[in-house]
């Protein structure tokens, strides 16, 4: 059952083959069985599981069945989710059980889904392999001694192992695509704007955006029908309409014009990866695509801006937890400023810590014009290279990340190389354009993805390219041999 795709999964509940309370005890086995070693769960949640699961199967008898209802998903722990601990990978929230429901969370709730549990992460979403949370290292189930990728980890190795059918991640600089890219699964990050925010603990409030982490581009389509539309609790939010994704997956792709960013295939791309992406863009010739040569000549500087706005928005949104409204309280302060300084010592670990002292230093007011006020002067020519580029092709595609899954620990001590593992994801993120990896083939028994980026609010194309893609590749149904 657990080998079902979300569309598959949603026919054999309506036709009575099997029941959710039955899928979701099997899920709920599958983690019992691997996730002990995996560590992909910071909450499994069974008794309100099969709670929700008795409901859904209630309702699906009733006919009132959604597409979805009945079906065992997992939550990145990032989103608040009522009477269940939320903690973001953080000791500051370890003890915090949420008051109230984020809307991403209150969509799948009320179309029936069932929530198996919250997924590991980087604490506060700060990491690109998924070592910096307090809850210990996500492993890759392709191979556990290596990274998962990150933030969204936890997501991606319980998606992989079939832990859950499909889950939810987030996506700041390319937490949602590179851990895709890495546990060969499909993920889509939206146009900012096009999912509420409302309720999803902030990191960089201006590049967060949550999205579907799923096993094929169709899942990601039905679960994106849930996530996507106007929600009037984030001024962000766009009023637009959301279409039916799953709708225009079988638009033929002939005359679709690709664009392949010269920049993209410089120095520092693993000439594995890259063989990769050069083998899918093939296929796409096939389907009937045109392929061209463009140029994103920002892109050398994506890193560089994005550590600074986003540490600068993390040094802002993280001051709340001072241990008096909110986090980890210290034991028996002594007076205010002990109470702050250790509470938030204790609270937060060390990459947190440094993202805040690089956040606050940019945003200070004798720096604030050379650093922060630079960068987004950057952001805005980055954005302009996108727009420009989309005046003449459909969509770009390149490698999601420069390598494939490294060793868990084999970068500890080097931020910079672990920084430029985000180099071709971080740009959409600035640019606040939607972005997709789905997998392309293997490297060394370790999966790799191919990224898609598509224009404003363009994510049923994205999901069309990718779907077209995995009718004819068998890339997205592998799976970890141990599982
Ligand atoms: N790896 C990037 C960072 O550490 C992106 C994280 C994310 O998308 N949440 O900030």
């Amino acid at each position: 059952m657990y080998e079902k795709s979300l569309a598959e999964l949603s026919r054999s509940l309506k036709a009575g083959e099997v029941s959710s309370v039955e899928l979701t005890q099997s899920y709920l086995d599958r983690i019992n069985t691997f996730d002990n070693d995996l560590n992909a769960f910071i909450t499994v949640c069974p008794d309100l599981a099969l709670e929700q699961a008795k409901a859904a199967d209630e309702r699906i008898v009733a006919g009132q069945a959604t597409p979805l209802t009945g079906i065992p998903l997992a939550h990145k722990d990032i989103f608040c989710t009522e009477g269940i601990k939320t903690s973001c990978g953080s000791k500051m929230l370890d003890n915090f059980i949420a008051p109230y429901e984020s809307t991403v969370t209150a969509n799948f709730k009320a179309a029936g889904t069932v929530n198996l549990g919250k997924l590991n992460m980087d604490e506060f979403a700060m990491g690109g392999s998924n070592e910096n949370s307090f809850y210990g290292p996500v492993k890759n189930p392709w191979n556990r001694d290596m990274i998962p990728g990150g933030s969204s980890g936890g997501s991606a190795t319980a998606v992989a192992a079939r832990l859950a059918a499909a889950a939810t991640g987030t996506d700041t600089g390319g937490s949602i695509r590179q851990p895709a890219s890495m546990c060969g699964i499909t993920g889509l990050k939206p146009t900012y704007g096009r999912v509420s925010r409302w309720g999803m603990i902030a990191f960089a409030s201006s590049l967060d955006q949550a999205g579907p982490m799923a096993r094929s581009a169709e899942d990601a389509a039905m679960m994106l029908n849930i996530m996507a539309g106007f929600d009037p609790k984030d001024s962000t939010c766009m009023d637009r309409a959301v279409p039916d994704y799953t709708a225009t997956l079988n638009e033929p792709l002939k005359g679709l014009r690709i664009g392949l960013p010269k920049e993209y295939f410089a120095e520092g791309l693993d000439s594995r990866v890259e063989q990769v992406v050069r083998d899918a863009i093939a296929e796409y010739k096939k389907l009937g695509a045109t392929v061209k040569e463009i140029s994103l000549p920002q892109t050398h500087h994506c890193v560089a801006a994005y550590y600074v706005i986003a540490p600068a928005e993390a040094s802002a949104n993280l001051s709340r937890f001072d241990g008096v409204r909110f986090g980890h309280r210290c034991e028996d302060p002594t007076d205010l400023e002990d109470l702050y300084k250790r509470s938030r010592g204790e609270g937060f670990g060390s990459e947190v810590k440094n993202r805040i002292m690089v956040g606050a230093y940019a945003l200070s007011a004798g720096y604030y014009d050379a650093y922060y006020a630079k960068a987004q002067k950057l952001r805005r020519m980055i954005r302009d290279d996108f727009l420009k580029a989309f005046e003449d092709v459909d969509v770009i595609m390149g490698p999601t990340a420069p390598t494939p899954a490294f060793p868990i620990g084999s970068k500890a001590d080097d931020p910079v190389a672990m920084y430029l593992g985000d180099i071709f994801t971080i740009s959409t993120n600035l640019a606040g354009l939607p972005g997709m990896s789905v997998p392309a083939g293997m490297v060394d028994g370790l999966p790799v993805g191919l990224q898609i980026i598509a224009p404003h609010f363009e994510e049923a194309r994205l999901l069309n390219v990718g779907h077209q893609f995995q009718l004819v590749t068998d890339w997205h149904q592998q799976k970890p041999e141990a599982i």
